[in-house]
């Protein structure tokens, strides 16, 4: 069983840059492709960040931080991460996209490669389907912000094999994270129960049930969450939200994943949430303020 020292990670916007962090924390070399060397300069300031706050805290030794951060090398060329015993896809939820990089990089990669999707709503057999590997293509759901959420959902499709499972999972551990087996039925566990709490608060905005605040504030006191369910969307981003709501509300045509017309008119207007600057909140101000939103 060949050791998993050299992993790719396919984007580095909220996710892929938090995957890349804790790869090349956790001791791999990590390769990362994405668009633009702009996207790239973006993702590692981010993890420059990210990691000096892990050092300002005293969870990680400054040494250990400059080791990590020679670990990530970045590229635009696919090709480039033909080497890697893993390669994490965290692009765009779409899976015409995601089905052209597995592609190209399946003619190049070795035979022990493994492929793991960072999907949060695409099935993984629709991934696997288009390479010849599908024994080797598994599901890696991490939760954001990767370098904190310690979760990830490791998924098994109807051809991944036990030992395709098994490295995976065990892949998962080295990242520090604590692995969980779900099926690969769109939304895996999390998203499954999530996503429609997530799109109710939006309905409830809609209804005027409450203010954006207000809710935020009733789930947090009310239910003992972390953060209310309009800040957590402005998190994960509207756009994300509103294509794993598509995706799953096509898989499954329950109007309870169906996206909100509130949420499609947010995406349109650029209004993805936190980074594109404003969502239910403006950030641009801190701390940040409620924006009106005509409803
Ligand atoms: P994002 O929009 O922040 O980042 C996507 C990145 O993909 C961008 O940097 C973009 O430039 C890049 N990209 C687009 N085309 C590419 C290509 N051809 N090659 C390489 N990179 C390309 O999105 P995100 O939130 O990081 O989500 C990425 C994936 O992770 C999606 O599948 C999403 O469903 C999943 N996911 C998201 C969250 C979340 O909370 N946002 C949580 C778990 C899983």
């Amino acid at each position: 069983m060949t050791e998993i020292r050299r992993v790719g990670v396919l984007g580095c916007g909220l996710m892929g840059s938090g995957i890349a962090q804790v790869a090349a924390t956790a001791g791999c070399d990590t390769l990362v492709r994405d668009v633009s060397k702009q996207i790239w300069e973006r993702a590692r300031a981010g993890i420059e960040k990210s990691l000096g706050k892990f050092v300002e805290k005293g969870k990680l030794a400054a040494a250990d931080r400059d080791a990590a951060l020679r670990r990530l090398t970045f590229t635009t060329a696919t090709a480039d991460l033909k080497g890697c015993d893993i390669v994490v896809e965290a692009v765009t939820e779409d899976l015409e996209l995601k089905n052209s990089l597995w592609k190209e990089l399946d003619a190049l990669c070795a035979a022990h490669t493994i492929f793991a999707s960072n999907t949060s709503s695409l099935t993984i057999a629709a991934m696997a389907a288009a390479t010849q590997r599908g024994d080797r293509f598994v599901g890696l759901h991490f939760f954001n912000p990767v370098p904190l959420m310690p979760l990830v959902e490791v998924v098994r499709t109807v051809t991944t094999s036990e030992e395709t499972f098994r490295r995976s999972f065990a892949f998962a551990k080295t990242l520090g994270k604590e692995p969980v087996a779900a099926k690969d039925s769109s939304g895996f566990i999390v998203n499954l129960l999530l996503v429609p709490y997530l799109l109710d608060a939006i309905r409830a905005v809609e209804r005027g049930v409450g203010t954006v605040p207000d809710i935020d504030k009733a789930m947090q006191l009310g239910c003992g969450y972390p953060m209310g369910p309009l800040t957590l969307l402005d998190f994960v981003g509207l756009d994300t939200t509103y294509k794993i709501a598509e995706i799953m509300f096509g898989e499954y045509r329950e109007q309870r994943y169906a996206p909100p017309p509130l949420l499609k008119r947010m995406v349109i207007a650029g209004m993805n949430g936190r980074k594109s600057g404003r969502g239910f909140y403006d950030y641009s101000v801190d701390p940040p303020r409620v924006v009106d939103l005509g409803v």
